[in-house]
């Protein structure tokens, strides 16, 4: 018995940071179905299980990392930008965010009152940026 489950589990995929998503979001529609009893979320929660249990048992293994993998520059993507917005919130007294036009680059400049030529770090391109407050210039890339 206990080598049948063996040879049944060797090589298949297993578990993921996509199919912990998917088991997240399967469960949330679970407690939301609770009250709602939609037979239209239940077909998406029986897809999803569907999709676990499907990409967890598959032994397509390289197809299901690039999944993962896709997965994961998302999440990477979204985490970025809300962390990158959140800066740029909090600094909104001390510094402004500019793209360089040239390279796109985007660049943390602090806030000094008047029209200034900025360089950019990465390309050297020379732009004007307009101000509205006095400190110091001085030019950052933001990664
Ligand atoms: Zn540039």
């Amino acid at each position: 018995m206990n080598n049948k489950i063996r040879n049944f589990i060797y090589g298949r995929y297993g578990i993921d940071d996509l199919y912990k998503l998917l088991l997240i979001i399967c469960f949330i529609l679970l407690v939301i179905n609770m009250f709602l009893n939609n037979n239209i979320i239940r077909i998406i929660e029986l897809l999803l299980i569907f999709i676990i249990l499907y990409r967890s048992l598959s032994k397509n293994i390289s197809r299901r990392k690039k999944e993962n993998d896709k997965y994961l520059n998302i999440k990477n993507r979204i985490i970025k930008s809300f962390n990158y917005n959140k800066k740029k919130y909090e600094e909104r007294n001390t510094h402004m965010y500019k793209k360089c036009p040239n390279c796109k680059q985007k660049i943390r400049l602090p806030l000094k009152k008047g029209k200034h030529t900025v360089k950019c770090p990465n390309c050297s391109y020379k732009f004007e940026v307009k101000c509205r407050k006095d400190e110091k210039i001085k030019v950052e890339i933001v990664k």
